[in-house]
């Protein structure tokens, strides 16, 4: 079937649906775009609250350096970012340490000398692992095309590709050890705390690649988004609009309507059913499979699935704090134990003076802490009041981490809400409310876009190469490239 004459509907308006959507759009696909909240962006999308405009997780924009995943996706679609290059991607702060983490890496090495080797090694990978990827990978392989792919790629950046591989199925940890900085508590805690936020994982789980590329992303610089990260989704809607697709709010997918290996359409919470040639799910594979069996008997009931979520606290703060603190984004590490559950935060602030995002004076400020789903869920389930309590606990211990580092925060905040998986779950149907993508332990194993449907495929952080902006877009251009081969063969 030729892509003109296809009608695509994508299920979720997050970036990764968005840009997949974006894409087929522009290639002449009619699309259609079914979101079940009233904006879009999923885990990249800017709320109003009492006043604000919070960014709901992500905060720092990636990829859109000259060449990177954004940058190239807005030239393809005609879209100008408004994005501005922040001097400072974000300051780091354990105990009386403070590294500010920028394309430069001087700070740090001249903290840390031993590190030296390390870090140029890791600018020699990261060098190599972009230019390999600067199209989007061909991986996971899905047929001898795909290894082809591969095979022409390594072969045109030989040697250093050949580089690459003592460190395929190494961890991270085992690679700094090769450096000998292994022993070093209080380097090893800033690598940790920089692979949990990227890889979403610490060094001794993560893979030396993946730690590689995610070590890079200062140095490949990081953005401030106009009007909050949120501007994205809404541009990235646009496009699709403009190319004569549409995206609909308020349109929440509650079944796949399926006979064998074929996805017929989807029907809708408010009663719509609606017809497709293909689907593209921007939903994890658990999301997916509520829609497939439903009505899900008895998995409502299920136990709850441990995974990375998080908790959130959005508050409104007296913009003197920030002014002072030496930049938008802190990373704090509490002085030790592990790292998640309200001991480590990132914590970005709205920029200063930026219209619209709070009342005069004062910045939106959003906390996140990593935190496994399941407790949360298991907690509720014996009653709302021990559930609160829980909610109270990792509020107390995330303020007091931040008033470690920013005693006059103290007296500085205006407003505090929380959010909890469960507030993930709601808001982007991520079941169990798992957000951030899988954690990159190794570079086998991966999951792709396909799926047990022949034409239905994923997009979003739960495929290869997983989270972020950058990762989303980049395994888009995956699932355009699976959904177009499919195509080309299949009468669908
Ligand atoms: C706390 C936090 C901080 C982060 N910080 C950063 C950062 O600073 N920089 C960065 O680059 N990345 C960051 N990330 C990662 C990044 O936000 C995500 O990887 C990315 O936004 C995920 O996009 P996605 O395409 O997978 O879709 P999602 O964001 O999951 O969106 C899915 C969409 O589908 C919709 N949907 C779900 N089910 C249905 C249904 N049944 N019917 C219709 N619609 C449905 C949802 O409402 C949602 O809009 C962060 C993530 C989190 C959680």
């Amino acid at each position: 079937m030729n892509l003109r004459d296809l009608h695509c509907i994508v299920i979720g308006a997050g970036i990764g649906g968005l840009a997949t959507g974006a894409l087929l759009a522009r290639r002449g696909v009619q699309v259609t775009v079914l979101e079940a909240r009233h904006y879009p962006g999923g885990c990249a999308s800017t709320f109003t609250s009492g006043g604000y405009r919070f960014d709901a997780g992500a905060t720092v924009g990636c990829g859109f350096h000259s060449g990177g995943p954004l940058d190239n996706l807005g030239k393809e679609l005609g879209i100008i970012w408004p994005v501005h290059a922040e001097p400072i991607a974000w300051q780091y702060r354990h105990r009386d340490l403070r590294l500010d983490l920028s394309s430069s890496r001087e700070n740090i090495i001249a903290r840390f000398p031993r590190s030296q080797t390390f870090w140029d090694e890791q600018a020699r990978l990261a060098r190599t692992l972009w230019r390999l990827s600067a199209d989007g990978l061909p991986w996971p392989v899905a047929g001898a095309r795909d290894v082809a792919g591969i095979a022409g790629r390594a072969l045109a950046s030989l040697p250093d590709s050949l580089r690459l591989l003592p460190f395929v199925r190494q961890s991270a940890h085992e690679w700094l050890a090769s450096h000998g900085l292994d022993a070093d508590a209080d380097f090893m805690r800033f690598i940790d705390a920089q692979l949990l936020i990227s890889v979403q994982t610490t060094s001794r789980h993560a893979n030396a690649l993946n730690a590689a590329i995610a070590l890079d992303l200062p140095v490949a610089g990081t953005w401030r988004v106009e009007g909050g990260i949120g501007a994205v989704a809404r541009l990235l809607a646009e496009s699709i609009e403009r190319d004569g697709g549409a995206v609909l709010y308020n349109k929440k997918v509650i079944r796949l309507d399926s006979i064998r290996r074929e996805v017929l359409g989807v029907e809708t919470a408010d009663g719509d059913a609606l017809a497709a040639d293909a689907l593209i799910a921007n939903l994890t594979p658990e999301s997916l499979e509520v829609l497939d069996d439903s009505p899900p008997a008895g998995k409502q009931d299920a136990s709850a699935s441990s995974g990375w979520s998080a908790f959130m606290l959005y508050l409104g703060v007296d913009a003197t704090i920030f002014d002072h603190a030496g930049a938008d984004h802190l990373q704090i590490v509490a002085p030790d134990g592990e790292l998640g559950e309200g001991r480590s935060l990132f914590i970005s602030a709205s920029p200063e003076g930026e219209a619209g995002r709070a009342p005069e004076g004062q910045r939106a400020v959003t906390i996140s802490t990593h935190t496994d789903a399941a407790p949360w869920f298991e907690t509720l389930h014996q009653g709302r009041e021990r559930y609160e309590e829980m909610k109270k606990q990792y509020t107390d211990r995330s303020l007091a981490l931040l008033f470690e580092q920013l005693p006059e925060a103290r007296d500085a905040l205006h407003s505090m809400t929380a959010a909890t998986p469960l507030s993930w779950e709601l808001w982007t149907g991520r079941r169990w409310g798992h957000a951030g993508g899988y954690p990159q332990t190794s570079l086998f194993g991966v999951r792709g876009p396909a799926t047990k449907y022949n034409n239905l495929f994923l997009a979003g952080d739960s495929i290869f190469p997983g989270q972020s902006l950058p990762g989303v877009v980049t395994g888009a251009r995956r699932t355009v490239e699976l959904l177009s081969q499919r195509a080309s063969k299949l009468r669908w």
